[in-house]
Order: C-alpha cells, then structure tokens, then sequence
C-alpha cells in the first residue's frame, strides 16, 4: 500500500485529489495521513469528501476514514467503469477540481462517460468552468484525449447552486506532448460576469482592465447572468495565443473595489505575458498528471509554484516517472520523462 504525508510539501488538497486520479488509474491503494495539515481547517472539507466518493462511484472500490474532517483515509479502487453519473458538491465546493480528479480516469473507462456536478463552477482558489473549457481541454485534445464542458448555470461561492456537465470518450493511451512557446497572439479580451450584482460593478472593472491592459471597448464584455445565479461577480481575461489558451481570474466582493479586483487579473496576466512562458502557473500544475500519463513532454511556464513540485513527488510515487524543473535564458521549464 502507498503511504502518503498529506502534510508534505504544499500540505493541501491536492495531494489527495491527484492520489484518487492515480490509485484509479494504476489499481494501487494508498493511505494518506495529515490530510490538508497545513490549511487553515485541516482534513476533507465538503468538497474532498465528495472527490472520494465520486472516486468511489466510478471505480466502485473502498475506503475508510471518509467522513468529514477526517484526516487519514485509506482508499482501495476497483476497475474505473464509464457511465453516467451525477456528483453533488453542495454549496461552496468546487465542481472543477472534482471533475478534474475524475477525469483522467474516465479516459481510461470501457465506455463513454457523462457527468453532471452542481456546485461551485466559479470558487476562489479553484478553477471557474470557462478555465477547464478554453485551457485545460484544448490541451488535453492535443494529446488525444475528447472531453467536452458545458457549464449550464452559474453557481458562485458560498452559494454555490451551479451545474456543470462533462462528456467523455475513452482514449487508448495519452501522446505524449511539449509546449515550449506560446506562439502567436489570436485574442485578447476580458468579461465581466454579474449575477445579481448591479451592472455597472462589471463596467467599473472592465474600465480599469480597458486602462490597465490598454485594450478597446470591443475586448471589454459585461456579461449579465439571472439574478437567482448570484449573487456573484467574476472578472477573468482570456490571453489566446497560437499553442495556448489562458484564463486568468478574480472575484468581487463586498469591500473589494474594482480596481482591486483588476488589479488581480492584471497582474497574473503581465506576468504570464512578459515570461515569455507557453502556460502561467496553474494551467502548468493541472496539466502534470496527463504528461505523466502520458510518460513524457514538457512545456515552460512562468512561476514554479509549491503546489507543482508537491504534485511532482505525488505524481512520481504513483508512475514510474521523474519531473524536472529548470531554468534557461530566464524562463522556467517543467519536463516529465519514465525513470
Ligand atoms: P485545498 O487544500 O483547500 O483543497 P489545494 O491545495 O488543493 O487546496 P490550491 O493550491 O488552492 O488548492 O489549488 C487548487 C487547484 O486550483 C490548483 O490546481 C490550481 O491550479 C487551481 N486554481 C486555483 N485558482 C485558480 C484560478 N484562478 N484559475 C485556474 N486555476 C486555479
């Protein structure tokens, strides 16, 4: 059995998430220990409780310690079987990271797979569902791997309230695939989600990002949602360049100006941009487990974050696979190759 510190490294929920992908994918049970021991509230939240059970549902396997708060759990996975399912993550919880634990399993189902999650599709720390659809899959696709997202209805944090529908086709195996430059840039454009929100909180926001970015009015979209979605505000900038597409995000918030909230997309988005990198950093962490799948490829990046490298040494003691991270001519590189 895989012994795993849920204390190492970063010490959050991401070594439980890409442990349930792999333990799925490779028949190995783990036991992991010190669940989240360095959140503030440590062990599963709502949200982890649901990966595990989603987990369980889709490989019917067994586990013990799953309960909330708890902080060791023990997981035996049986075979991964495609269907139908329904996840619900309740009010808070992120549907994204859920369908993203489920996910690369599924490739590997007898069949194909529809999902559907209600929950959170935009929570901070979290991807929002545009991310996984503009992002995360189209890379995926180069790879060889189809899955599609549809995001039906809103749900914003604490609410939640929001449903998500995923269709997968199983792929024989993964390519393995390198993104070393970002190549040329397609668009540029940001939106303003408001959904019981008055709409002149999105303008506000995209006025700074219109001054911030020096972009035009046809890049600025305020986009207004039912009122019973919200109440929930979301500012993300879309970057598509030839080889990459990303999706930088922030939320409003009572006692938050727009400028702050600008000034969170803005920055995440210059940096990407001057780094010269093909993904900023969470497109970089979320796509470690489909290399390592793959068992091989690479792409650069613009800021090696504790999570990455944490998800490294989960990743390599499921897989017999090694990462590397470098840097060359100023740019950071993460590579993935078999042992
Ligand atoms: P917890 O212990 O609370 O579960 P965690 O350690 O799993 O937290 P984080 O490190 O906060 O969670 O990140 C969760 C995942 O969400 C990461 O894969 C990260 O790339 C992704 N993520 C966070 N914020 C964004 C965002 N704004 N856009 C895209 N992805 C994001």
């Amino acid at each position: 059995m895989i012994e795993l510190d849920g204390a190492a490294g970063e010490g959050g929920g991401q070594i439980l998430r890409s442990a349930l992908t792999l333990a799925m994918i490779t028949g190995q049970p783990f036991r992991i220990r010190n669940i989240r021991a360095n959140r503030a509230k440590p062990g599963l939240m709502r949200q982890h409780l649901v990966a595990v059970q989603a987990a369980l549902q889709v490989c019917g396997g067994e586990a013990t310690g799953a309960a909330l708060g708890s902080q060791d759990l023990t997981f035996a996975p049986g075979p991964v079987k495609g269907g139908d399912y329904a996840f619900a993550i309740g009010t808070a919880g992120s549907c994204t990271l859920v369908l993203q634990t489920v996910l690369p399993a599924l490739l590997k189902a007898d069949k194909p797979s529809v999902l559907r999650l209600t929950g959170g599709t935009h929570n901070p720390m979290a991807p929002p569902a545009q991310f996984l659809q503009r992002a995360w899959c189209p890379r995926l696709a180069e790879m060889g791997a189809h899955i599609d997202i549809r995001l039906e209805r809103f749900g914003f944090y604490p609410a939640g309230g929001g449903v998500v529908e995923a269709r997968v086709e199983p792929s024989a195996a993964l390519r393995p695939h390198t993104w070393l430059a970002r190549g040329e840039r397609r668009a540029a454009y940001a939106e303003a989600f408001v959904a019981g929100v008055p709409a002149r909180v999105a303008q506000r926001e995209l006025e700074c990002v219109g001054r911030a970015m020096n972009w035009s009015e046809d890049q600025l979209h305020v986009r207004g949602l039912p009122a019973e979605q919200g109440p929930g505000n979301a500012l993300l900038l879309t970057l598509e360049h030839e080889h990459a597409t990303e999706v930088f995000t922030a939320f409003g918030e009572r006692s938050v100006t727009s400028e702050q909230v600008e000034r969170q997309v803005v920055q995440r988005a210059r940096r990407y941009l001057m780094s010269r990198a093909a993904f900023a950093e969470y497109l970089a962490d979320q796509m470690m487990v489909p290399l390592a799948l793959a068992g091989g490829g690479g792409f650069t990046l613009d800021a090696v974050s504790m999570h990455a490298r944490t998800n490294a040494r989960v990743i390599e003691t499921f897989l017999p696979v090694r990462f590397r991270f470098d840097r060359q001519d100023g740019v950071d590189s993460c590579t993935v190759a078999l042992r």
